[in-house]
């Protein structure tokens, strides 16, 4: 996989990647776990850390110091992420800090209105002010017509046995309310724009071998003559070894190649499809096109693809480096037994 950079392997398998996962960015979903442990509560170790860090004050405003346990000082540092994977449910608002606790639409007041005139109006006010028998009263505390919509949209529920933060990330399809690994990871993580192309190499049942060349086919890595050569690899014949007509390239090996052709051709007489395309985006969209003739259909469209292509590949490369040659009926034997293979197995 030297071909691809790591960096873009580590990307989910629909924006192009293998699905690894960076250990940097595991660390930091880790980190915003144990801070929704420490706000969601019910442990020990939550417990000892707020009497000893917070004490009095509130969690949300309180500014790290070099006093603090460096386990503290992470789950300060996640906060501002913290809050957009979160969403206060009522029971009587008893438990919720009116102007400093994020549970207007993931926002406090505080952030929504700035300190209020006098400081000691944030003191021990807790949002029970505007609850009055299970229902929003924003009008007790003269908040606007505006902000009375939004505190609005905070779920009360009696029946709670306090109020209580569930885990629900920005984005995320609503869950139980517990927090997700899943979930909190594609929070931290960096996003890539999405291909459906690549449902052609992560198809069930593909050998490994077939998803890893039909994947650096896609991403144009495969290392044919060409490419070596801009490389400034010392490349004594820059033909095709399957034709020794034309120049080796990718286009040229898998579809302009005259074996290429009898391959491909075979492939869209079996699967009745059209057989004009010119690169591997035109055969995707021909079979896309058709994939209304159902699943199984689908999937054999992608298996015979991805057995095509990697026996083109490897053909070539015995070519190159074994000095054996298959003639075409051999090679399409090959690809009729394991796309057999892969169907059945
Ligand atoms: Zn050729």
């Amino acid at each position: 996989m030297h071909a691809v950079s790591w960096e873009q392997l580590c990307h989910p398998r629909k924006e192009g990647g293998v699905g690894l996962r960076p250990l940097l960015e595991i660390r930091e979903a880790s980190a915003l776990k144990l801070s929704w442990r420490f706000i969601s509560g019910g442990s020990l170790w939550a417990a000892w850390m707020h009497s000893r860090y917070v004490k009095h004050g509130n969690f949300w405003t309180c500014t790290p110091d070099n006093n603090h346990y460096v386990t503290f000082k992470t789950v300060l540092r996640h906060r501002r992420v913290l809050k957009s994977a979160i969403r206060r449910v009522m029971k009587d608002g008893s438990g919720t800090d009116l102007w400093r606790d994020p549970w207007i639409d993931r926002s406090s007041l505080l952030d929504i209105r700035g300190s209020p005139t006098h400081q000691e109006d944030m003191r021990g006010l807790t949002c029970s002010r505007i609850i009055r028998d299970g229902e929003w009263r924003p009008e007790l505390y003269r908040f606007t017509a505006e902000l009375g919509g939004s505190i609005m949209s905070t779920i009360i529920d009696p029946a709670l046995p306090a109020d209580r933060w569930i885990w629900e990330p920005t984005g995320a399809s609503s869950g139980t309310g517990e927090f997700q690994f899943r979930s909190c990871y594609n929070l931290i993580r960096r996003t890539f724009p999405l291909s459906s192309d690549y449902e052609f190499v992560w198809c069930k049942g593909l050998a490994r071998k077939m998803q890893l060349c039909v994947y650096k086919l896609l991403l144009g890595r495969l290392l044919t003559r060409d490419r070596l050569s801009s490389f400034g690899v010392p490349v004594p014949d820059p033909k095709c070894v399957l034709c020794c007509l034309e120049p080796e390239s990718m286009k040229h090996i898998f579809f302009e190649c005259t074996l290429a052709w009898q391959i491909w051709s075979e492939q869209s007489r079996v699967l009745g499809v059209c057989a004009s395309e010119k690169c591997i985006g035109d055969i995707i969209s021909v079979l896309r096109d058709c994939r209304g003739r159902g699943q199984d259909w689908f999937r054999t469209a992608r298996v015979r693809l991805a057995a095509s292509v990697w026996h083109v590949w490897r053909e070539r490369n015995r070519r190159i480096f074994e000095e054996l040659v298959t003639p075409p009926v051999g090679i399409l034997h090959n690809i009729e037994f394991d796309v057999n293979a892969m169907e059945n197995g």
